[in-house]
């Protein structure tokens, strides 16, 4: 039977990337998305139209019930969870800390974090073998901004994938032993629609000087580390925080 990937934020950029990468790969898709339907289904069509047994839910993995119906979801159709790519994400303008407010901080941490912990805790219970699971991957989506602080532009969304380094090293040591391998991908800029989120959609342009390598990345570019993470390749890997930005 082939292996099933739960892919958050599936419908775009880097998720849709991923997605396309592991049907190519043979893998059977669980595609998450969250307004985007017509995004979704065209990932999906391709999905299907390489061969692999795919699904399209609809949840705010942000939202505790939200996630547990796309749970639900992947249960009824696949009955078994290998991979959980937690790449659902955001960032919104461009701001200074002193301008943001907390609503704006509980969406960012919404998103960016609770969705992250509440997929990774659902496919735990599914994948550890202290539940009598067959162990599995969990790769979460993480940022170079963790490192580099995105001051003047977002140190809320730097903050939150602070926060997912942190959960990457610390569940891996959780769940280790459950034959479960944790892991983060950090891309640097990549070319998606994310940066126009900010407020400025051309950013890529004014900050790839500052990337050794000299341009902004391709989400394929992420999702092939994404697929090694998820494969018997990286099967000694875990707990690590792997760099995908081009030098930066
Ligand atoms: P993107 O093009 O803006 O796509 C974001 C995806 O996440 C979309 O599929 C969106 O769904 C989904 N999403 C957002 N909030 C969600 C929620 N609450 N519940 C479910 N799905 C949600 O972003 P991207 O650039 O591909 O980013 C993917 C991941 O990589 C994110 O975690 C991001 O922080 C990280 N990252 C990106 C870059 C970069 O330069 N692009 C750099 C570092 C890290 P809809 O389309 O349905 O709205």
């Amino acid at each position: 039977m082939s292996k099933v990937m739960l892919i958050t934020g599936a419908s775009r950029g880097i998720g849709a990337a991923t997605a396309q990468l592991a049907a190519e790969r043979g893998y059977a898709l669980c595609l998450n998305y969250h307004h985007r339907e017509d995004a979704a289904h065209q990932v999906l069509h391709e999905a299907q139209r390489l061969g692999v047994q795919a699904i399209a839910v609809q949840a705010d993995v942000s939202r505790e019930d939200e996630a547990l119906d796309l749970f639900t979801a992947l249960d009824r159709e696949f009955g078994r969870l290998d991979v959980l790519v937690n790449n659902a994400g955001m960032l919104e303008r461009q701001l200074r800390l002193e301008q943001m407010d907390a609503a704006r901080w509980n969406r960012v941490l919404g998103a960016n974090v609770i969705g992250s912990f509440l997929c990774a805790r659902e496919a735990i219970k599914r994948m550890s073998t202290r539940h009598g699971g067959h162990g599995g991957a969990i790769i979460n989506l993480s940022s170079a901004a963790a490192r580099l602080g995105a001051p003047g532009e977002y140190i809320d969304y730097a903050a939150a994938k602070g926060a997912i380094d942190s959960m990457t090293l610390g569940l891996a040591k959780e769940v280790g032993g459950e034959g479960i391998r944790v892991n983060a991908v950090r891309p640097g800029v990549i070319y998606t629609d994310i940066h126009a989120s900010g407020g400025e959609p051309d950013r890529i342009e004014r900050v790839k000087t500052s990337v050794p390598l000299g341009r902004g990345g391709a989400a394929r570019e992420v999702a092939e580390a994404i697929l090694w993470l998820a494969s018997e390749g990286a099967s000694y890997t875990s707990g690590a925080l792997l760099d995908v930005s081009g030098g930066r």
